[in-house]
């Protein structure tokens, strides 16, 4: 079968939105759009949940365990003096590529193969200036579009910051991320779109992701955040569809991960204190220095592989320990019993943690009434506020929906994930990848990866992860402890 082609690709992407979350009243642009699309109802995100390991999965069409970024902040020799380097950082990016060289991350992105090709790349990005950094590290040789709302300094390419701000003004200051939506929409649809003429444009919404933290999962406040970023939707869909070869247009509407609401604040540090271990959270230092979250990534200060060990499995005794992924395993099973091999999840690297702790979530509805909650260790979330990063499949559920002609809509259970976007925005354009990607087209004719449900534990601790499919085009469904 030859793959379908498209002219041009447009992605608006919502981060963090949920799937469920698009409904008629919160979104009604999105709602009625998906409407018109193939929807992958089964889509997921990739491990950890992560945004900027989101968005560099998304641009390099590899997991983590091949491009590098393994998580949105971890230790580094070229991070500033007692911080983890931070993939938010702009600067911290470039540092890290300055100390380690082009190779930090491993992997081409899918706007170097474009630029190879002869087409274009222009990206509208209303995250951390990291997010934009790693979509597109080389923007400027490769001629592409880049704008971060985070600065000028922060735009691989300020020539394009400085066209817009001379068209519709600077971008809003202030915590208030609604108008920035609007202005993100503002700045793709009328300045970008017309005057670029992109191949591939990519729309970047910060909300919901930050209302869903910072305000709460259901608000008035998160509700209006939905809204702005649909408004934003509208206006670029309205300017997309005025531009040449429109007819001929892919526009993928999606989210890097999804959010699961948080119940307590649990006091990690408390219980390692308990079992001989001092921790830290979100910088180096200590005995472990912990990367925190509703899945806690632990690096110790010295190698003591037997004493991990010991950790490994007084953590399995704990009620409130949920997955336990570890490193240096078979593949399926971790180093010690009771857990998963981070290579099963393809997030095994010299960068990872050797042992990582997901808290105890389960099904039961949040505190809005949304389905499925976990506890969190540290983060200055609102009470209650959504939190991605872990197995919980409320995180990493994701919307992934395609419309262009000659596709029918219909919903579609095949599994798919992030390392499905590059492959897929490089076979509309006829576009040779400058290398193998692990991922494959949303609209190729294989047959859909095969489930697996895998299961481990010691004694009365049982944890499983659901994936699909083999090696590194495996999509993670969800994971956690049984029961
Ligand atoms: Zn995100």
């Amino acid at each position: 079968m030859t793959h379908p082609r498209a002219a041009r690709v447009l992605i608006v992407l919502f981060d963090g939105l949920r799937p469920d979350l698009v409904t008629p009243d919160r979104m009604p642009v999105l709602s009625a759009f998906l409407g018109g699309t193939r929807r992958f109802t089964e889509a997921s995100s990739v491990f950890p949940s992560l945004t900027r390991v989101c968005a560099t999965t998304i641009a390099t069409g590899q997991p983590p365990a091949v491009n590098g970024i393994i998580q949105n902040a971890f230790p580094d020799v070229s991070a500033r003096e007692g911080t983890f380097l931070n993939t938010a950082s702009a600067e911290d990016m470039r540092r890290a590529v300055a100390h380690h060289g082009a190779g930090f991350v491993a992997t081409p992105r899918f706007a170097d193969s474009l630029a190879a090709a002869g087409r274009r790349f222009a990206l509208v990005h209303s995250g951390s200036a990291g997010g934009a950094y790693l979509l597109d590290p080389r923007a400027r040789a490769n001629g592409s579009a880049v704008m971060s709302l985070a600065g000028r300094e922060a735009s691989e390419t300020p020539e394009v910051w400085d066209r817009v701000v001379a068209r519709i003004g600077a971008p809003p200051a202030g915590a208030d991320k609604v108008p920035l939506m609007e202005y993100a929409g503002r700045a793709m649809a009328d300045v970008v779109l017309p005057e670029w003429q992109p191949d591939v444009a990519v729309l970047w919404l910060t909300e919901p992701d930050w209302s869903f933290h910072y305000s709460g999962m259901d608000t008035p406040a998160t509700r209006a955040a939905l809204r702005a970023s649909d408004d934003a939707f509208a206006r670029v869909l309205a300017a997309a569809s005025a531009m040449p070869g429109a007819e001929e247009m892919a526009v993928i509407a999606m989210s890097d991960h999804g959010h699961v609401g948080t119940t307590e604040s649990f006091d990690l540090l408390a219980e390692l204190s308990v079992l001989g271990f001092e921790g830290v959270l979100d910088r180096p230092g200590a005995d472990l220095s912990i990367g925190a979250g509703t899945m806690c990534w632990l690096w110790p200060a010295e190698t003591d592989h037997a004493r991990m060990g010991r950790l490994a499995a007084a953590l399995q005794e704990k009620p409130w320990c949920g997955a336990l992924l570890a490193q240096g395993g078979n593949g399926v099973e971790g180093p010690w019993p009771g857990t998963f091999d981070l290579a099963l999840v393809n997030a095994e690297h010299g960068r990872s943690a050797p042992l990582l702790l997901g808290m105890r979530g389960g099904p039961d509805a949040d505190r809005w009434g949304l389905a499925g909650n976990s506890p969190i260790v540290g983060k200055d979330l609102a009470p209650g506020g959504g939190m991605h990063g872990g197995l919980h499949r409320q995180e990493m559920a994701n919307l992934i929906a395609l419309r262009m002609p000659g596709v029918e809509a219909a919903e579609d259970v095949a599994p798919v994930g992030l390392i499905d976007i590059a492959p897929t925005l490089l076979y509309l354009l006829g576009v040779a990848p400058l290398a193998p990607l692990a991922g494959r087209s949303l609209l190729g004719d294989e047959a859909p990866r095969e489930r697996r449900v895998l299961e481990t534990g010691l004694g009365e601790y049982r944890q499983q992860i659901v994936l699909a499919g083999e090696g590194r085009g495996t999509v993670i469904r969800h994971g956690g402890r049984m029961g």
